[in-house]
């Protein structure tokens, strides 16, 4: 099954989208990004995010630690709304759970989805932390 809680297999869900197919909507984009999280697809993840956030700090190195570091049991969409997808992942880390609410917006970039930016509503993850 994908990790991204879809139900599918994952072949018919999120790999084509790691092998380079165009996600063609927001919350398509969002399932990718999350399993890619869980599979470890850094470069995946780098490319699906906006040029201007990855300026600030989503760096290889900063995915490649959240990817290693967490488990991800579960994603749960709450809500899309346009451009916005609101979701809740469901994650661990060293056996504590460090799940959290976001909504995500994404914008396209040369005709591609992009990640543009979150906002935590409610969260114990500190993405900026040690
Ligand atoms: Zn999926």
């Amino acid at each position: 099954m994908c990790p991204c809680c879809s139900g599918l297999p994952y072949e018919k869900c999120c790999a084509p989208y790691h092998a380079g197919a165009a996600a063609p909507t927001p919350i398509a984009l969002m399932r990718s990004r999350y399993s890619g999280y869980a599979l470890k697809k850094i470069d995946y993840l780098i490319e699906t995010t906006h040029p201007n956030l990855r300026q600030i700090g989503e760096d290889r190195d900063e995915i490649a630690k959240f990817s290693n570091e967490t488990s991800f049991e579960g994603l749960e969409i709450l809500e899309v709304e346009g451009p916005y997808v609101t979701f809740r992942a469901h994650l661990s880390r060293e056996g504590k759970d460090v799940s959290f609410t976001e909504k995500s917006r994404f914008e396209k970039v040369d005709g591609k989805w992009k990640y543009h930016s979150g906002f935590l509503h409610k969260g114990v993850l500190d993405k900026e932390g040690p």
